[in-house]
């Protein structure tokens, strides 16, 4: 059984006090969904302050990036020490920092390392562009991003990662994908290819999330899927209620 998971992505959203007052609106709804597995990446700058407000509750908080190296003179960088100080989690090769920030496969597996080796647990981001969709490229870019992102690993340390399928040209467009072809992804590509690097009983344990465009309204379309077991949400995530709305989807 893979437990549902869901968690916001705040991207580069939020004061220090505008994290507090969002915080507080979603986490009486969101303590209230012990069946999901919830957690909150908001920016860098508001991590002390929001995981002093999860201290004592069952509700995770990640960063949304982190350098793979220890410390040292990598200006503007964080370390996977510093994260650990505030966070259980952490996304990583977000499609926006492939994009805008030059992130490779390769430096998306040294950090994965990185994460892991510092007792953190991976988002892993994967997914096409809209151009290798139309294509019919979907599952060899997806097959090479699982292939080269998590080289290296071992079975046991691939069966605590997260993966978040997430189709670039559906991210923060309102133009999710459908259920179905997630679902199809996820099941003939992403588990079968992790069952090829790590063995059946890992491919089978790890959670594999949709991400794109999903809100309270299409969460459900998702969540139905037998291979999809979750969400990493973007916009929906900034407003209280339809993130509670979608966590409670996540738990039916
Ligand atoms: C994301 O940031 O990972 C994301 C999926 O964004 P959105 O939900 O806004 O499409």
């Amino acid at each position: 059984m893979r437990k549902p998971f869901v968690a916001g992505n705040w991207k580069m959203n939020k004061t220090v006090e505008q994290a507090r007052v969002l915080v507080s609106e979603m986490l009486p709804g969101l303590q209230a969904v012990k069946a999901v597995e919830r957690v909150l990446c908001p920016p860098f700058t508001s991590l002390m302050a929001i995981a002093a407000m999860l201290s004592g509750t069952d509700i995770g908080l990640g960063a949304q990036n982190m350098h793979w190296e220890t410390a040292g003179a990598f200006t503007g960088e964080i370390a996977p020490a510093m994260v650990k100080e505030f966070c259980q989690y952490v996304i990583l090769g977000h499609s926006e920092r492939r994009t805008y920030f030059g992130e490779t496969d390769e430096t998306v597996n040294r950090k994965v390392r990185a994460a892991l080796a510092h007792g953190l647990t991976p988002i892993v981001c994967i997914g096409e562009t809209l151009a290798e969709n139309e294509a019919g490229r979907t599952a060899e870019v997806v097959s090479r991003q699982i292939e080269q992102g998590l080289k290296d690993l071992t079975p046991e340390q691939a069966s605590g990662l997260v993966i978040a399928y997430e189709p670039v040209w559906a991210i923060g467009t309102g133009r999710a994908a459908s259920g179905e072809d997630a679902n199809r992804v996820v099941g003939d590509v992403i588990r079968p290819t992790l069952a090829k690097m790590f063995g059946n009983t890992v491919a089978e344990g790890v959670r594999v999330l949709y991400g794109g465009s999903v809100t309270a309204a299409n969460a459900a379309e998702f969540f139905t899927q037998p291979q999809i077991d979750g969400a990493l949400v973007g916009g929906a995530s900034l407003k209280a209620a339809e993130f509670v709305k979608i966590v409670e989807a996540a738990a039916q």
